[in-house]
């Protein structure tokens, strides 16, 4: 083993997938060691799967006073390591490809891409059956993003609110993400109420945030992604760039850390200052006698993308507070076990963490599920039906604690 790692052990109780199957060699310390060390008594199938079995929570660097990032050293591993590189990488320069999201090609229109493209990839990689995989949601009657070029709408403003002189001049473009784009499109719709009279952009060559591929070790095709991404919003001329997403967020504040030349780097920078995550630029207070009565108890699910980043979880956990007033139960934090294809891949051990997340909802009593990102919300809403739960429990974005 690696002389930092001091074989504490702090990182196992803390890691999703150790809690699960209690496999020393799937836990944070096991990885590290197989990574760093290798392991001539495994077999080669041992191997892959524990260098696949990582959601990328970053829950294990949180806890290593030896400043070991697991979640790094796997990536790095699938991004370097040919034995571990993704299964198909033919489809992941695809979809890193100009061509496969230019609005000249149909590739991605006629795919039904969020539930389609990216997840049919993590599938066909997978060593799992389908069988306990959740049910993914079907894609949306139509996207948000037009193919017709940038999308430009001032959001109507309600009497009320031009008179409170609460009406925002402002403009700003919508990072969408892939799946709020092509399955949640009334998230985004939703968001933009949030902000009065101000000016929205949809730059329509806005792809991918390049989180699935890089997670993959496809790291050109997520470079060119970002680069795509860049591109598009140069037109854009916002004052600011809003996502509903905390994982979009996240990789966004991470891309430069992909691009090789300074001057890339430093406009991925330029991207991530501009960029806000919804409930860090929304303002209740502002929205007040519009905001959403909700029946019941409201809790806030956390995504992992901003409990492990510097972004932290207050904001959004304030923003949720506000809204909700006496009505919020905290609920005890953790992984939901979504982390991109690791719930295709890893079916059951995804479902028994999500078992996790149901038990400390239950200790809540709270009927109303709030979070803020895409990963989560899909998790939440595709393994809840069928649960165990003694009430009707609903999962909605942040963005829609608005009344219609
Ligand atoms: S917390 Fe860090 S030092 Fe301790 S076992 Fe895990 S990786 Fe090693
Ligand atoms: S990133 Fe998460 S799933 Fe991966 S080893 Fe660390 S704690 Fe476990």
């Amino acid at each position: 083993m690696n002389a930092r790692c001091a074989k504490c052990g702090a990182c196992l109780p803390a890691c999703p997938v150790y809690r699960q199957t209690l496999l020393e060699r799937l836990s944070p310390r096991g990885k590290h060691a197989l990574l760093k060390d290798g392991a001539a008594d495994y077999s080669w199938a041992s191997v892959k799967e524990t260098v696949d079995a990582c959601l990328q929570c970053g829950a294990c660097g949180a806890q290593c006073s030896a400043g070991i990032e697991v979640n790094r050293e796997i990536l790095d591993a699938r991004a370097h390591n040919r034995e571990f590189a993704p299964s198909f990488p033919a489809l992941w320069k695809l979809f890193g490809s100009d061509l496969a999201w230019s609005g000249a090609s149909t590739l991605l229109k006629t795919l039904p891409a969020a539930s389609g493209i990216i997840f049919r990839l993590a599938a066909l990689s997978s060593s799992s059956t389908a069988d306990d995989s959740p049910h993914l949601p079907p894609p949306a009657a139509s996207p948000l993003i037009s193919p017709k070029g940038m999308a430009k709408f001032r959001n109507a403003a309600d009497e009320s609110l031009k008179k409170s002189g609460k009406y925002s001049g402002i403009r700003i473009a919508l990072f969408t993400g892939c799946v709020q784009n092509l399955v949640y499109p009334e998230i985004p719709k939703a968001m933009t109420r949030w902000f009065p009279g101000a000016e929205f952009i949809i730059p329509e060559h806005q792809c991918c945030c390049g989180l699935p591929a890089l997670s993959a070790g496809a790291v050109k095709p997520a470079s060119n992604l970002i680069s795509r991404n860049i591109k598009a919003f140069e037109k854009a001329r916002a004052d600011m760039i809003l996502t509903g997403c905390a994982s979009c967020s996240y990789m966004i504040g991470k891309w430069h850390e992909l691009l090789d030349r300074q001057d890339d780097k430093q406009k991925a920078l330029n991207f991530a200052e501009r960029l806000k995550e919804f409930t860090q630029a929304a303002n209740p207070s502002i929205m007040e006698g519009h905001l959403k009565k909700i029946q019941g108890t409201i809790t806030f699910h956390a995504p992992c993308h901003s409990r492990f980043s510097s972004e932290g979880t207050e904001a959004s956990e304030n923003f949720i507070k506000r809204v909700a007033k006496d009505n919020f139960a905290q609920m005890e934090q953790g992984c939901c076990g979504h982390g991109g294809s690791f719930s295709i891949k890893f079916p059951s051990i995804s479902q028994g963490i999500f078992q996790e997340r149901l038990a400390a909802l239950k200790k809540t009593r709270a009927s109303t599920v709030v979070t803020t990102c895409s990963g989560c919300l899909m998790q939440w809403k595709t393994r809840l039906p069928g649960a165990d739960c003694p009430t009707e429990i609903k999962v909605i974005h942040a963005a829609e604690l608005l009344s219609p």
